[in-house]
């Protein structure tokens, strides 16, 4: 019998019957589990809570045949006020349908559960706006999943930095205002082209200790999440959903 014991976000839950649920957990070193929780919808279930949607817990499971279970789950940190308000909680839910499309199982995704902890955690504890917090999620993601955009100068001639630049969510390539190819490059500021070069490169720990004023914060907004959708090309529901609730 395999036997893992890791410590997971619950990204995903179904429910199975009256009793039972089917839960997707995000760990560091196996990707993603799917693992049957028998019992787990009965209230007086110690697995209940730690088996729900946004609970981060320690996971025994064990493998019988081709299916996992979950043998124990014990609450390291849960996320559940997020429920207290809707537009946190679209965001969280998107967060967990970006986990589930760029993760797999048997899949490394330390630094991955690491950014959407992070960022779950700005969110509770209202450390930064929710707007901010996806903007840096999603460029941070895409750049942890091969994605990452060449913001290194300008693709032609290899200008390092004027006020304006264009940035091309086709091919993730920086321009000039000389070289720039088509009218589908989306003129940038520079301490937009900045805030992406920092977020794409710096440290983990300092990913999301910067600023930018209404304008260039609206700018990273809009670019980091045609970004993500032009390279995964499908929709998202809880983007979509998240979109329409936001202040
Ligand atoms: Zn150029």
């Amino acid at each position: 019998m395999v036997k893992i014991t890791a410590p997971g976000l619950v990204i995903r839950e179904q429910s199975i019957g009256e009793a039972d649920k089917l839960i997707t957990v995000l760990t560091a070193k196996h990707g993603l589990v799917r693992a049957f929780s028998r019992g787990a919808k009965k209230t007086k279930s110690k697995k209940l809570a730690a088996t729900s949607l946004l609970s981060y817990a320690d996971f025994t499971f064990t493998k019988t045949r081709d299916a996992f279970s979950v043998e124990e789950a014990l609450i390291k940190e849960v996320f559940f006020e997020l429920r207290n308000d809707v537009q946190k909680m679209a965001l969280a839910q998107y967060f967990c349908e970006l986990a589930y499309e760029f993760c797999e199982e048997d899949f490394e995704s330390e630094e991955i559960l690491r950014l959407f902890l992070n960022a779950l955690w700005l969110l509770k504890e209202n450390k930064k706006s929710p707007a901010f917090i996806k903007a840096v999620t999603e460029l941070r993601l895409m750049s942890l999943s091969g994605y990452m955009p060449d913001l290194v100068a300008c693709e032609k001639c290899g200008e390092y930095e004027t006020e304006y630049m264009y940035f091309s969510s086709e091919d993730g390539k920086l321009y000039c205002k000389n070289c720039v190819p088509s009218n589908f490059c989306k003129c940038i500021s520079s301490s937009v082209v900045t805030a992406m070069r920092y977020v794409s490169l710096s440290d983990f720990e300092k990913i999301f200790s910067f600023t930018l004023n209404q304008d260039g914060l609206e700018s990273f907004c809009s670019i980091t999440e045609e970004y993500l959708l032009n390279k995964t090309q499908r929709k998202f529901k809880t983007l979509e959903f998240y979109n329409v609730i936001k202040d």
